[in-house]
């Protein structure tokens, strides 16, 4: 039994970088011939995003995907410029510059866009390497059918040979001589990299949407297709075109996968997205493993209560074990006098409401000393998704939610 390390952190989340890889190792598997896309947005779902993008770049994975152009430039920083990076969610006050000079690939999910990433593009003088985002069903981000449609209509105009010579012949008068004898292969500003979408309802393989999302997806890349075989290479080639909609239900579900890769973010941490399968039926392994230990023990007698509002009352002569770890640190509230904690192995009942910095659990007779670790979630206790079940949300959420003030450990096991 450890007590608290040496820098005082009394909450850790043990980052197991082995079985991050491994799980890695065992979707890329599944997902073949489709390549890995890993999502790696929200601090990498709270497992602290430099721990798990470096963890994985270091086993060969180089490709990574992120919502925010913040977390893509940091994500750029973190693994210097051989990584791929994704971004799709901006604002029109964002940054794109930022962006293109980072090299961060884009998202595009509205008309608007594209020419902000064409002038974005231009003055940075970079070409922009985009995924055209279609919204296929969701109705979240992405174009919509409308927008679908004047977005290609746009894209056919600007492929067009007279539009790109306009574009690349500069308003100023130029040597002939220096002019570049071949023509560029891409419209100089713009490239179209990729086409993708998102599923709403993956987890759940019963529902028809699903096949009726992939079904609108895939006459979205045909059409995308049409256009950029008109184009003739001034907007970036069909065949090189990356094909991604498949999440981690997706992934794990569809057989075959559409597309050429997938954006794999939940299962990757070894967590399932699905409800009648656990990590384990899925040949994953949870990656992290949340920590803390007992720091108080005391006799409680028979109807005392426990934590703000008294909500709970102890039944009997009984014993109170104090547990450093609380909403501050991301830990649901909304699972008060629901969720368990493992010490030495056993299961023992969070009692009373979970407050800011702290916990109470009751151990009783149970062997439980002062300095024990208490495994508040991980491999070897409760699951995420019992935590999800315990403060009415999901799996996703309980990791993601972990906050700042704990610290991220790497261990490999
Ligand atoms: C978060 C996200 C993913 C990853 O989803 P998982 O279910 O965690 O695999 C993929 N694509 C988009 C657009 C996302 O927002």
């Amino acid at each position: 039994m450890t007590s608290t390390d040496s820098t005082g952190a009394l909450v850790k989340a043990e980052i197991d970088v082995a079985a991050l890889r491994a799980n890695a190792a065992v979707l890329a598997e599944r997902l073949a011939p489709a390549r890995l896309k890993c999502v790696v947005k929200a601090n990498a779902y709270g497992h602290g995003i430099d721990i798990v993008a470096r963890g994985l770049f270091a086993a060969g994975w180089r490709d990574f995907c992120v919502a925010t152009i913040s977390e893509a430039l940091h994500l750029r920083e973190s693994l210097g410029e051989e990584a791929t990076i994704t971004a799709w969610l901006y604002g029109p006050s964002t940054d794109l510059e930022a962006a293109l000079a980072a090299r961060i690939e884009l998202g595009v999910s509205t008309v608007d866009s594209i020419d902000r990433i064409r002038d974005a593009a231009r003055s940075t003088n970079t070409v922009a390497r985009v995924h055209l985002k279609v919204d296929t069903g969701l109705g979240r981000n992405g174009l919509a059918p409308a927008d679908w449609a004047t977005a290609l209509e746009k894209l056919r105009v600007l492929g067009s040979d007279t539009e790109s010579a306009a574009d690349a012949e500069p308003a100023v008068d130029v040597e002939p001589a220096v002019e570049p004898a071949v023509e560029p292969a891409v419209e100089p500003s713009l490239e179209i990299v990729g086409l993708m979408s998102h599923y709403a309802v993956a987890d759940e393989p019963e529902r028809v949407e699903t096949s009726q999302q992939t079904q609108v997806f895939d006459s979205a890349h045909r059409e995308l297709t049409a256009v950029l075989d008109g184009a003739q290479g001034r907007l970036g080639e069909s065949e090189r075109l990356e094909v991604h909609i498949a999440n981690s239900p997706a992934a794990l579900t569809l057989s075959p996968l559409p597309g050429t890769s997938a954006r794999v973010g939940l299962s990757l941490y070894g967590l399932s997205p699905l409800e009648d399968k656990d990590a384990h039926d899925l040949g994953l392994v949870p990656v992290m493993r949340l920590v803390s230990h007992v720091v108080n023990l005391k006799d409680i007698p028979s109807g005392h209560g426990a934590s703000y509002g008294l909500t709970f009352t102890a039944r009997t002569d009984t014993r109170f074990a104090l547990v450093p770890g609380g909403y501050g640190d991301g830990i649901a509230r909304t699972a008060s006098n629901r969720a368990e904690v493992s010490i030495r192995g056993t299961r023992y009942p969070v009692v009373g409401r979970i407050a800011m910095d702290q916990m109470i659990v009751e151990v009783g007779a149970g062997e439980v000393a002062i300095g024990d670790e208490v495994v508040i979630f991980g491999p070897d206790g409760p699951s995420a998704a019992e935590w999800g079940a315990w403060a009415d949300t999901i799996n996703y959420e309980i990791v993601t939610r972990i906050s700042d003030r704990v610290d991220r450990v790497e261990v490999s096991k």
